[in-house]
């Protein structure tokens, strides 16, 4: 008997590892069993995908903004980290599998899908709070996350056209 789904959700990595956050924040201690527990039960297969943060500035970053990632280098990093994901994606769908969507983070400056955040003025990191150049000039906007906008065009420049879907934690931009 065969028990596979033939169904797969691809979901951003701290939705299945919350400490690749920015410390000291994540909303549980590692899973969001919560978001997950109806597609685990139905069965469907998850897929993580890399944390272009975590891989780029490691766990001591800080709380940044979509202006200050979205630059040149950052979105070849975001492209070069996603291809494993995006050839098991495209493995899957060749093979006939159901992608069943792309899960971000609604509020990051990467794995924003519906909403992200922006609002860097320049400035160093003494003057966070001050509400000169740093946390007070922070806005949520409709709009995507870096990482996210360069996974959908990689995927549409292959002719995969997958839904996003995101959690909305209800944070502010930097918790993601
Ligand atoms: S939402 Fe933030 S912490 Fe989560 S995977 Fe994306 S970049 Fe990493």
């Amino acid at each position: 008997m065969m028990l596979r789904s033939r169904r797969v959700l691809v979901v951003c990595h701290c939705l299945l590892n919350s400490n690749a956050k920015v410390q000291p924040l994540a909303k549980v201690g590692g899973v969001h069993a919560d978001v997950l527990k109806n597609y685990i039960d139905d069965g469907v297969g998850l897929l993580q995908l890399p944390c272009p943060e975590l891989a780029y500035l490691g766990i001591n970053r800080w709380g940044m903004t979509r202006e200050q990632y979205d630059h040149p280098n950052f979105r070849s990093h975001c492209e070069s980290i996603s291809a494993p994901s995006v050839h098991q994606i495209e493995a899957f769908v060749q093979a006939g599998y159901e992608i069943v969507g792309i899960m971000g983070m609604d509020g990051s400056p990467n794995c924003g899908v519906n909403r992200t955040c922006l609002g860097y003025r320049g400035g160093e990191v003494a003057g966070l709070g001050d509400g000169g150049g740093g946390r007070n000039a922070l806005r949520m906007v409709p709009g995507t996350g870096v990482f996210m906008e360069v996974l959908r065009a990689v995927l549409e420049n292959k002719g995969l056209r997958i839904s996003f879907l995101a959690v909305n934690e209800g944070n502010p931009c930097d918790n993601a």
